[in-house]
């Protein structure tokens, strides 16, 4: 089972793999959070240990980051008891478990074996792009951290859209996967859908995320707008 450590306190991180590589673990280390989603981000890891504090970027935005990414590597967040971050937190920004700090090898080698053999995880839980937020499971859409009203139909556009977010989607595409087949009206009743859609997580934001490509379709953009 290989391991990525994101840990930036070096002599914790060096312990911690020394005592991982004695349980039969291969063990890669990272000193900060830009070099751990690099890393984590190649997709090679069975697990991915994340301590929250950390330089360039924080675990935190690491986790948020390789979830957008559409890695779902599971995550063990290391967090501190007193610490800006607590464990709900490292649960609702998409880890999969966490031991807090200080922690002794016996209990993190636990949870890493109890996390490995729950298999692979967390699926989409939340859609992201940007500030745009798409949870299918709540049916809840959010803009910058503020809910937006979808209609059933506004939705299942914008999950399709997000699904494929940074490919060009055609009108054709869309009305085959998100009106049903007996849908026998205008392709443009897309564009139209569009347009409410347009005008709920675009403009009142002063954003652009649905981009028209002219005699293609549509595209989303990662990035949110
Ligand atoms: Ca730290």
């Amino acid at each position: 089972m290989r391991v990525l450590l994101v840990e930036d306190e070096r002599l914790l991180a060096a312990a911690t793999a020394r005592a991982l590589t004695a349980e039969g673990f291969t063990v890669d280390v990272a000193h900060d959070g830009e070099q751990g989603l690099w890393r984590a981000e190649q997709g090679l890891y069975d697990v991915v240990v994340l301590d929250i504090m950390l330089p360039a970027l924080s675990g935190y935005d690491v986790v948020r980051r390789l979830r957008a990414a559409d890695v779902w590597t599971p995550v063990l967040m290391l967090t501190a008891k007193d610490g800006e971050w607590d464990e709900a937190d490292a649960l609702d920004l998409g880890a999969d478990d966490y031991v807090v700090k200080p922690f002794s090898t016996v209990v993190l080698v636990a949870h890493l074996r109890a996390l490995l053999r729950r298999g692979a995880p967390a699926r989409p839980a939340v859609l992201t792009a940007g500030d745009l937020e798409l949870d299918p499971g709540r049916r809840e859409c959010r803009r910058c951290g503020q809910p937006v009203a979808l209609t059933p139909r506004e939705f299942a556009l914008l999950e399709y859209l997000m699904r494929r977010r940074g490919e060009a989607v055609s009108k054709t595409d869309i009305l085959d996967h998100v009106w049903d087949e007996n849908f026998d009206g205008d392709v443009n009743v897309v564009e139209v859908y569009i347009g409410y859609l347009r005008r709920k997580i675009d403009a009142p934001f002063d954003r652009a995320a649905i981009e028209t490509l002219r005699g293609t379709g549509y595209r989303l953009s990662s990035s949110g707008g």
